[in-house]
């Protein structure tokens, strides 16, 4: 799905100079490598804090925790995701709402976001999911008008942007109270372990994060909070420093490879290509298609077979998973969702795709589904 060694193969000077740096200065926990991406990522965002953390669950987490929610209070998110999304919300004994998505965008079905909304809604944590925009001009309104906190997960979506019906343009992850992302390595801005951050343009809630992240400390032994330890590491910031320097092209190289597999695939009657959103660029985190009158899993298998990697996200929707039994749920809640789980298949995708590669994948899946 991804190819990590070809990536690194084109940047290994400058990568393993700046890893060597850190080594040889021997600062590795919160050394000038860290402070060095934190501006760097604050001016390519255009956001005032970027807090680096330990991954973009921990993010996630400290961003609930920062905000101050209690348990009982409601959280609501897009039941398509990734499970850190929902743990954090369930680990923190907040109330989990999950609402079904917008069967083409995949992202936060609005309407339902609206059904959802209680007296005890504090949060919306919208999921720009697979690396395009979820409908962020209606989610600011609803958090405007019920004074809600809004809480991106944008650990698939680094560098999108998001325009405003008012022609505002920003970057995804920097619109709501706090944005959250991850650098786990196949993450379109991915370090060489693990590594997260939060965003925000609030001074007084950044502080508040930084200390919750640093065990609920200001100053070093006084402990004003209860918080966690979750640090990115010197290491991985002297990775992440050179490569956010490509991050355009890595991008760049995804959406190339998504136009080769759409116009590829935008005539079949069988298979629909992603949504293209106007409000939002599409970064592509992963290139996912539906299927139908086409067996799914015959074929991933057969793609697996010709040693394409295929895969599915998400297989098996959250509400019923055995650890979230108890919200409730029951089959046909969500049936968006579920029927996405049955359909969906996401194709090799990253930025070291050759022509050749795309062609083989393309022809394969061609061949499978019929012309
Ligand atoms: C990867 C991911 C996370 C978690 O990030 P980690 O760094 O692996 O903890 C959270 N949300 C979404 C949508 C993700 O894709």
């Amino acid at each position: 799905m991804v190819d990590l060694k070809g990536q690194y193969l084109k940047i290994k000077n400058e990568v393993n100079d700046s890893i060597a740096e850190v080594i040889e200065s021997s600062a590795f926990i919160n050394g000038p490598k860290v402070k060095q991406f934190q501006h760097n990522l604050e001016n390519y965002l255009s956001v005032k804090h970027v807090i680096p953390c330990g991954n973009g669950t921990d993010a996630l987490q400290i961003a609930l925790m920062a905000l101050g929610l209690k348990p009982g209070d409601e959280v609501i998110t897009a039941n398509f995701t990734f499970i850190a999304t929902v743990e954090v919300v369930a680990l923190l004994g907040l109330k989990l709402k999950l609402v079904d998505v917008d069967p083409d965008t995949f992202n936060l079905n609005i309407k339902q976001v609206e059904e959802a909304l209680t007296p005890a809604t504090k949060a919306i944590v919208p999921v720009h999911v697979f690396g395009q925009g979820a409908n962020m001009e209606e989610i600011m309104r609803i958090a405007d008008e019920k004074n809600l906190f809004v809480i991106e997960d944008t650990a698939q979506a680094i560098g999108a942007d998001y325009t405003f019906d008012n022609g505002t343009k920003k970057k995804l992850g920097t619109i709501g109270t706090v944005g959250c992302t991850s650098f786990f390595p196949s993450k379109n801005l991915g370090c060489y372990g693990d590594g997260g951050a939060l965003y925000t343009n609030d001074d007084v809630l950044a502080e508040k994060i930084r200390q919750i992240a640093n065990h609920g400390s200001k100053v070093k032994y006084f402990h004003d909070e209860i918080g966690v330890n979750s640090r990115l590491d010197s290491i991985q910031a002297a990775v992440l420093n050179v490569k956010l320097n490509y991050l355009d092209d890595y991008i760049a190289a995804r959406q190339k490879a998504a136009d080769y597999y759409d116009a590829a695939f935008k005539n079949h009657p069988n298979i629909t290509i992603p949504i293209r959103n106007k409000q939002t660029t599409h970064v592509f985190h992963q290139y996912t298609i539906k299927v139908k009158n086409i067996d799914r899993d015959g074929l991933k298998e057969f793609l697996n077979e010709n040693d394409i990697p295929a895969m599915i996200y998400y297989p098996y929707p959250l509400h019923l998973q055995n650890a979230y039994k108890y919200l409730g749920y029951k089959e046909n809640d969500f049936p968006v969702t579920e029927e996405l789980s049955k359909v969906v298949l996401s194709l090799p995708m990253h930025t070291e795709l050759s022509e050749d590669q795309l062609k083989f994948i393309t022809d394969k899946v061609l061949e499978y589904a019929g012309k």
